[in-house]
């Protein structure tokens, strides 16, 4: 088989690169190592910035998500005790949607098999190369047997865990990494969101928590705990009584509870893999760089690195030019970077770090009050929230 562009991985990266090809006339081929029920249900991000749902609309894939998604034009933070509300449309005119993750990842699937762009799955990636050639190939399994698919080019969209990334060579390749000495303790629970906008909220003595949702009728909660704690320790009475200790008592807030449906413990990490091209190689979204989901910026770095590596590949096979190409990396590590600081400056914020003293302690307090008590504080936060542009 051959095909101009080898996607590797079904996930928002690899989806949202095959429909900006297909509507740019570029073939591609999608390879994806689970089963479509897996990718379709598997749970991790729920928040889409402004810009994610605009590439949504301008590819045809946003019918589903404008009727169920959960528009917000603000968050509400709590630290000190109190209660502060960050109005993002009063201050920047733009908002955030929540839908969750295997939503846009169904609706995407969805959309590319019906144009006819070939998703295979149960397809896994083994080995890519030839990377320096002008016929890069894949070679992968599939129903037992191994296929190879030589292409012009390869997106390798094969989240952290994929191949991609391990085909850069050692030579060209640097790593930045950060681990962060806590984990969140996540639940999906059938019950109503506490506030109908997001809150984040720091507790001075106990740590880390936010509210969130995925519809109506289920809430999204987590807690800062141990990296190495396990979800076992956690009954559902102890998460709830939990989560309404470190949310406090507030006028009009009030938790509401519910069976708890899933829960499960994820570490905490920035990791940046620099160059994002190797050769005929491009790699994009978490196969490149890793956030910590406090600023909940991890699906939608993945659907704006493809932006830009579509832009790329339709002005090559338009015109053969490869300034965008080359321009790739650079691009995209100007909002990456953007975007780690970000997550890590609010997973800095809002969390309690072991070691700290009551000196670190207040000083936090400080800085949330500074940024949650000032227009030009919440506007900085809400820029960085809502989404920077997706070239910068
Ligand atoms: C538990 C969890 C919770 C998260 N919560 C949040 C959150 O709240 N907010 C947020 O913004 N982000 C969150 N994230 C991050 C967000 O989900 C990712 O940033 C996003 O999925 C990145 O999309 P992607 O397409 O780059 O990678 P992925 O979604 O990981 O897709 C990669 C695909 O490649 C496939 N694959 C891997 N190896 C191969 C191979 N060899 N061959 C073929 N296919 C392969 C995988 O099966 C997968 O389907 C979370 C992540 C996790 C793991």
């Amino acid at each position: 088989m051959h095909v101009q562009i080898c996607i590797i991985g079904a996930g928002p990266a690899g989806l949202m690169l095959a429909r900006l090809l297909h509507l740019a006339g570029v073939s591609s081929v999608v390879l994806e190592s689970r089963a479509r029920a897996y990718v379709e249900t598997r749970v991790r991000a729920g928040l889409l910035e402004q810009g994610s749902v605009d590439l949504m609309a301008a590819t045809g894939m946003d019918e589903r998500l404008r009727r169920e998604a959960m528009v917000h034009d603000g968050t509400e933070y709590i630290a000190g005790g109190q209660l502060f509300h960050v109005d993002m449309w009063d201050l920047i005119q733009r908002r955030i949607y929540i839908y969750g993750q295997q939503e846009v990842v169904k609706d995407m699937i969805a959309a590319n098999l019906a144009a006819g762009v070939p998703v295979i799955f149960e397809a896994e990636a083994r080995k890519v190369g030839g990377l320096d050639t002008e016929k890069p190939f894949v070679e992968y399994a599939h129903n037992g047997a191994e296929t190879t698919v030589t292409c012009d080019f390869i997106a390798g969209c094969d989240g952290f865990h994929g191949v991609s990334r391990a085909a850069l060579p050692d030579a060209v390749r640097r790593d930045y990494a950060r681990d962060y000495p806590f984990g969140w303790l996540g639940i999906l629970a059938d019950a109503a969101p506490t506030l109908p906008e997001l809150i984040y909220c720091q507790n001075e003595e106990r740590g880390f928590a936010l509210f969130t949702m995925r519809s109506p009728k289920i809430s999204r909660c987590y807690l800062q705990v141990a990296p190495d704690e396990s979800e076992d320790n956690w009954s559902d009475d102890r998460i709830w009584t939990e989560l309404a200790l470190r949310l406090g008592d507030h006028e009009g807030v009030t938790l509401s509870t519910g069976a708890i449906t899933q829960k499960s413990v994820t570490p905490m990490r920035s990791f940046v893999s620099e160059p994002m091209r190797h050769g005929r190689l491009f790699i994009a979204g978490d196969a490149a760089h890793i956030v910590p989901p406090t600023g909940a910026k991890g699906m939608n770095l993945a659907i704006s690195d493809v932006y830009v590596l579509s832009r790329a590949m339709t002005e090559f096979y338009k015109t053969g030019a490869t300034a965008r190409f080359d321009a790739y990396t650079e691009t995209c590590l100007r909002r990456v970077w953007g975007a780690q600081h970000f997550s890590w400056w609010m997973t800095s914020m809002m969390h309690n770090l072991p070691g700290e003293n009551a000196f670190d302690r207040k000083r936090q307090l400080a800085e949330l009050r500074t940024v949650l008590g000032s227009r030009a504080g919440q506007t900085l936060l809400a820029e960085n929230y809502a989404g920077l542009p997706m070239e910068m």
